[in-house]
């Protein structure tokens, strides 16, 4: 990250997208700590810090008269909470390409910090306007993206705004760096066995991702919602469970890569199943392929449980994205627990361990091991795209040689 910004005023995109509870508490400020290091590193260096964030999705949650919900979605409610992280008084500016925020952004002194009202109030973000980016661009001298987790938009903070500023004056945030520099230990020669664990609903939001992990790791664990697609694509009866018909084929594509690779795609043995979709439901543990009609598999068996587990606690590098399990409902979390263990003891011999994607996030946070593995990534679109060998926008922007003087 740039460092020489004695003096200078710094524009740093962070991602705090946090969830806020109905008195607008933050109720996991995840996000704010992780960028943190790179907040402080430029104040001990003398800048004066401006930030900007979007905050959920305010133009997709319109209020009723069609306007924007500013309390709902407001940045000002991070404002105490950011200032007790930081020591430092937070300025705030309730709308991020006003005079307002020209003038405090003008008015800050080194080591203060602006925080600029929600990037997402405006149409333009979202968009990738020159407008608005060149309007962010005039509050600053530098301008850092550490918001690995929307690296993926290209938004006008994200972005766009890059362009307006030399390539000498701009980088890289420090969460930034980490990200990328976990998901290349990954990627470039990773220590073998390497093992990829890929759950959640669908195997279409996955199919990228798994073809290019097929070139980088050993074996790759399938659980979730998707298994059943790979169960009927081999012939299997899986009842009522999640299935999209359209990538059957693609699916045998997939085992058949995989195999020319000499890489071993798992499929769960057996299955949880339930005759309903609700934690109250009936549920039995069965053979995967002979799910009757009306039941579906909502959690990988105890076979595969111990199948999975063992393959884990052997690997030496280890990706997990996505549950693979209802792990929302407690009787269809065991399976997703016992992954989120097996990855713990494999870090606890030596494994370099990544965890990414919200809800595989989320069910290790649940299970009380996100400190036990090696990284967590702050990226879920992100990380994926990173993996499956995007060039994500906010990244290349700063990378890009292109500048616009203004
Ligand atoms: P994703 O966002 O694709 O990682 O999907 C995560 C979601 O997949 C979670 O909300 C899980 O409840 C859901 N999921 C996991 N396993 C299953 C399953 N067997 N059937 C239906 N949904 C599942």
């Amino acid at each position: 990250m740039i460092t020489e910004v004695s003096g200078k005023k710094v524009l740093v995109r962070v991602d705090f997208n946090v969830p806020l509870d109905a008195e607008h508490n933050i109720t996991d400020d995840t996000r704010i700590r992780k960028a943190i290091p790179t907040i402080t590193t430029l104040l001990n260096c003398g800048a004066s810090v401006i930030l900007m964030s979007h905050l959920g999705r305010p133009q997709k949650k319109l209020n009723q008269d069609g306007t924007i919900n500013k309390n709902k979605f407001s940045l000002e409610h991070l404002v105490e909470h950011l200032s007790t992280l930081t020591k430092t008084k937070v300025y705030f500016s309730e709308d991020c390409i006003s005079s307002d925020a020209f003038d405090k952004s003008l008015a800050l002194k080194p080591g203060e910090i602006l925080l600029l009202e929600n990037t997402r109030f405006h149409k333009g973000e979202s968009k990738g306007e020159d407008a608005m980016a060149a309007k962010l661009a005039k509050l600053a001298d530098i301008y850092v993206n550490d918001a690995f987790g929307t690296a993926h938009r290209a938004h006008a903070s994200t972005t766009t705004v890059a362009k307006y500023f030399k390539p000498e004056h701009r980088s890289l945030g420090l969460l930034m760096e980490t990200e990328i520099a976990n998901a290349k230990k990954l990627l470039d020669s990773p220590k073998r066995p390497a093992t990829a664990i890929l759950g959640g609903a669908k195997v279409s939001d996955k199919i990228q991702l798994i073809e290019r992990l097929i070139d980088f790791v050993n074996v790759i664990i399938i659980g979730g919602g998707m298994s059943y697609t790979f169960i009927k694509a081999k012939g299997g009866e899986i009842g009522n469970s999640l299935v999209e018909d359209s990538h059957l084929d693609l699916a045998i594509e997939l085992l058949e890569k995989a195999n020319d690779q000499g890489v071993d795609i798992l499929i769960p043995e057996d299955s949880v199943i339930a005759n309903e979709f609700s934690n109250d439901a009936s549920y039995k543990t069965i053979e995967s392929d002979v799910i009757p009609s009306d039941w579906m598999g909502l959690d990988i068996g105890s076979r595969a449980i111990q199948q999975y587990s063992e393959v884990i606690q052997n690997s030496k590098t280890i990706l997990w994205n996505g549950p693979v399990g209802v792990f929302e409902f407690p009787n269809f979390a065991k399976g997703t627990f016992a992954i989120a263990q097996a990855v713990a003891n494999a870090t606890k011999h030596g494994a370099f361990t990544m965890v990414g994607g919200g809800d595989s996030v989320a069910a290790i946070t649940k299970a009380g091991l996100e400190n036990e593995v090696s990284f967590v990534s702050t990226g879920g679109g992100a990380m994926l795209e990173f993996l499956e060998g995007k060039k994500l926008p906010g990244i290349a922007a700063i990378e890009s040689t292109e500048y616009v003087e203004q």
